[in-house]
């Protein structure tokens, strides 16, 4: 007899009610299935003790439950731990966590790999292997939270793993409305963050969506050409178009866009850069998250002094600009995207160096919803 074959974690909660009926199992009973999925992280039938024997053992004969395997994990002296997760294909991620209060923080990819090419980042080395699922996402986001005992605690999530999720639109899509279940996660909405370079045609999706997470831009550069240099993607979705589309988002009362700005040593950490990005802003409801490089190697780029990442906060500050500089969480155990999964690959030489010489996809090639 052939075993269960539809996966119930790619399901969100009406899609199960509907696969429900021919089990003649009643709707009712999603709800219920979704608490000790999503909820509780229980997928093994025989604990979902709120079920009849009959059901059970129905649900047991139609369904698998996928879930991301934890293979590895570092943790930092400063309490960030840097998970390895394998997927049913035996495919890599990476995740991250940050404990912090008031909550704590999940880091968690939307693509095996990104194809954005952005020039300071391992993970772009990888080029783009597969976008993940719904299911994939909510699914290391379940195991994270279950395995670091945090299913009953508040978590902020911020899509800033591997990946560029509006690369992944649907699936990034779907998964939002999965964690913010309210009869699954129930992570509000506020608490969770995407990080885009800004693919604009999918920005302006974003923009209608029912569900609206909290937006960070990647923006990195203050003229066309440097921004180019570090994120290439800028030739197809120039800043100027982007701080344009910024500008018409519908960004929540008491909430503002975060601009993310990795500073890199004498590539655009100047005053002048400074007070160009404080231009570039004016009028936004705005903050600005510095993020000094964490270098590596294979990054053709360094990380600027403490005074230099002094001087370019404080410049932004006295221009009026809401500024912080990010703290170097995890540095000893390479917490920056990527750096897990390219690490883990030494072992196997001959993939790696397919990665670096054969990206599958280029940034030209970006595919929108
Ligand atoms: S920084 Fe983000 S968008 Fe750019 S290549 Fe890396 S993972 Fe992709």
């Amino acid at each position: 007899m052939a075993g269960p074959t539809r996966d119930l974690a790619e399901l969100e909660l009406a899609e199960l009610e509907s696969a429900l009926a021919p089990l003649d199992i009643e709707p009712y009973r999603a709800k219920q299935i979704y608490r000790w999925v999503h909820r509780h992280a229980v997928t093994d039938w025989g604990q979902m003790t709120d079920l009849s024997q009959r059901h059970r053992e129905a649900l047991a004969n139609t369904f698998t439950i996928s879930t991301p395997r934890v293979t590895a994990r570092s943790r930092s002296s400063d309490g960030t731990t840097k998970f390895l997760l394998e997927l049913a294909d035996g495919r890599r991620i990476e995740a991250v966590y940050i404990p912090d209060s008031p909550a704590h923080t999940l880091c968690v990819s939307t693509q095996v790999g990104c194809a954005m090419q952005c020039t300071f980042c391992l993970t772009a080395k990888m080029g783009l292997e597969r976008h993940l699922t719904a299911g994939e996402i909510v699914g290391h986001v379940r195991v994270l939270r279950s395995e670091l005992q945090l299913l009953e605690q508040p978590i902020n999530i911020v899509l800033m793993g591997m990946g560029e999720p509006l690369h992944n639109y649907k699936a990034t899509m779907q998964a939002l409305r999965m964690i913010t279940c309210t009869h699954g996660a129930a992570v509000s909405p506020r608490r969770i963050t995407l990080s885009t370079v800004g693919i604009l045609p999918a920005l302006s999706h974003l923009a209608n969506e029912s569900i609206m997470p909290n937006l960070a831009i990647s923006l990195h550069g203050t003229t066309e050409e440097q921004r180019t240099l570090l994120l290439p993607i800028n030739r197809r979705y120039p800043l100027s178009a982007l701080l344009a589309a910024c500008r018409t988002f519908p960004v929540k009362r008491r909430n503002r866009i975060t601009f993310e700005y990795v500073l890199i040593r004498n590539v655009n950490d100047s005053p002048a850069d400074a007070r160009r990005l404080a231009g570039l802003l004016a009028g936004f409801r705005a903050k600005v998250n510095v993020i000094p490089l964490n270098a590596a190697p294979g990054i053709p780029y360094e990380r600027p002094t403490a005074e230099q990442i002094d001087r370019f906060g404080r410049l932004l500050a006295e221009h009026h600009v809401i500024v912080s500089v990010r703290k170097s969480r995890g540095q000893d155990i390479r917490a920056a995207c990527g750096q897990l999964v390219l690490e883990s690959d030494r072992a196997s030489p001959g993939q790696q160096l397919a990665s670096f010489i054969n990206p599958t996809v280029t940034a030209n090639q970006v595919t929108e919803p």
